[in-house]
């Protein structure tokens, strides 16, 4: 039987995805082919070489090398209804890429107002400047959502759980109302990844990950991915390539590598995330716990019905705390390091007040910032469960002793 079989669970699918006798050899994984210039036998090769216009095969540098197409090829593996991926130097590239790829000037883009806070400044930058026009909606509120809708909305761009604040909303119906009214949609789908969420099956038209995250899951690379079935692929694509965007063979490898534990370390820090959720739940300093994985929060219901698996990022809010205690406690975490991004083998704490950011939603009903509501956001890693609840006990403690 081949490895490759489609009725294999992805996670199986994934430890050879990538693997073709004619970019890998007999080795595991994909050798990293360098190269910018790709040789020609002669004249009569050179002029073959242009009147296709796939990857898969040699053509230039900026058209990749088997490293690369291996990784798009498991990538496409891991969502199911993909017909091809495409790579970008970073998650905010390919937010930017897929973007970029269905929006023209004088178009509408629905963007909703949990999303990643650099994907709303690029709205509010790059595509303003282009003459597209940027409404932010409620995902939570399906009349907000239909109202913001006219004849020039072209796209729009979801997010779930949303940033921060870790409020799931109703992917399948926010994406079947977006295709009544002939509107792409777009997700950035890097929190469950497509291994947890299977976004193009939930009705979305592009799925985009910041490969930066789980899939690399090491800290130690930068990369976004873009996946859709042809047609959309078909514009990332040549979007990409007029961009110029292209990934490093190494780097792809970084990623590649990362793959085939990504179920492993998705379960694991899951795992652990919500024995520390539930801690938290009963810590009178805190007032929520922001994780859709924990019974009773908001979109619980959405997560089991939507999503195969969850990851180890949530958020809580404390209550009563200056923004000089919750220093203390963020201070005071020795596991946890005070850092950007998440979804590495390491814990990380950031403290966070969303208030300013949103501008057409409040979730959860506090007033952020003010003292009497501050955020943190854990990306829970790989360390054991029991250590990092006693780090942050030990913050609790030094929030305490002022
Ligand atoms: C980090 C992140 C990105 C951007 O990824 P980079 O590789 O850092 O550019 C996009 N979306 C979400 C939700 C993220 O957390």
């Amino acid at each position: 039987m081949s490895k490759d079989n489609p009725n294999y669970h992805r996670e199986t699918r994934v430890t050879t995805a990538g693997r073709k006798e004619e970019w890998t050899g007999q080795v595991v994984n994909p050798p990293i082919w360098r190269g910018s210039t790709h040789l020609y036998s002669d004249v009569a090769a050179l002029e073959a070489g242009k009147s296709t216009n796939e990857d898969g095969r040699f053509f230039y540098g900026r058209r990749g090398s088997p490293t690369q197409w291996a990784l798009c090829d498991a990538l496409t593996k891991l969502e199911p209804g993909a017909f091809g991926t495409v790579l970008y130097p970073s998650g905010t590239a390919a937010l930017a890429g897929a973007l970029f790829s269905v929006l023209k000037a004088g178009d509408v883009l629905l963007m909703a107002d949990n999303i990643y806070d650099p994907t709303r400044g690029m709205a509010n930058g790059l595509f303003k400047q282009m003459g597209v026009e940027t409404r932010f909606f409620n995902p939570l509120d399906l009349d907000d959502y239909r109202s913001k809708f006219c004849d020039r909305t072209k796209a729009v761009m979801l997010e779930n759980p949303g940033s921060l604040t870790m409020e799931l909303c109703d992917i399948p119906t926010l994406a079947r109302l977006a295709r009544e009214k002939g509107a792409v949609s777009l997700i950035d789908n890097t929190w469950a990844s497509s291994l947890g969420f299977a976004a193009l099956e939930h009705g979305c038209d592009i799925s985009i990950m910041a490969l930066t995250k789980h899939v690399g899951g090491h800290s130690d690379v930068m990369m976004g991915s873009a996946s859709a079935a042809e047609r959309y692929y078909r514009r990332l694509r040549r979007t990409a390539q007029q961009l110029g965007h292209v990934v490093s063979p190494d780097d792809a490898a970084l990623v590649m590598r990362g793959l085939p534990t990504m179920a492993l370390r998705l379960e694991r820090s899951s795992q652990s995330a919500l024995q520390i959720a539930r801690w938290l739940q009963d810590r009178k300093e805190v007032s929520h716990v922001l994780c859709p994985m924990l019974p009773g929060t908001r979109g619980h219901e959405v997560w089991q019905r939507d999503f195969t698996g969850g990851c180890g990022l949530f958020s809580f809010v404390l209550r009563d705390a200056d923004k000089a205690a919750r220093a203390r406690f963020v201070d005071a975490l020795d596991l946890f390091g005070i850092g950007y991004s998440w979804g590495g083998f390491e814990s990380l704490a950031l403290p966070f007040d969303p208030g300013h950011i949103r501008t057409a939603s409040t979730w959860p009903p506090v007033q952020w910032g003010t003292g009497e509501h501050l955020g943190i956001r854990l990306s829970v890693g790989l360390e054991h469960a029991a250590d990092l609840i006693e780090d942050l006990e030990n913050g609790f403690a030094a929030m305490e002793n002022s």
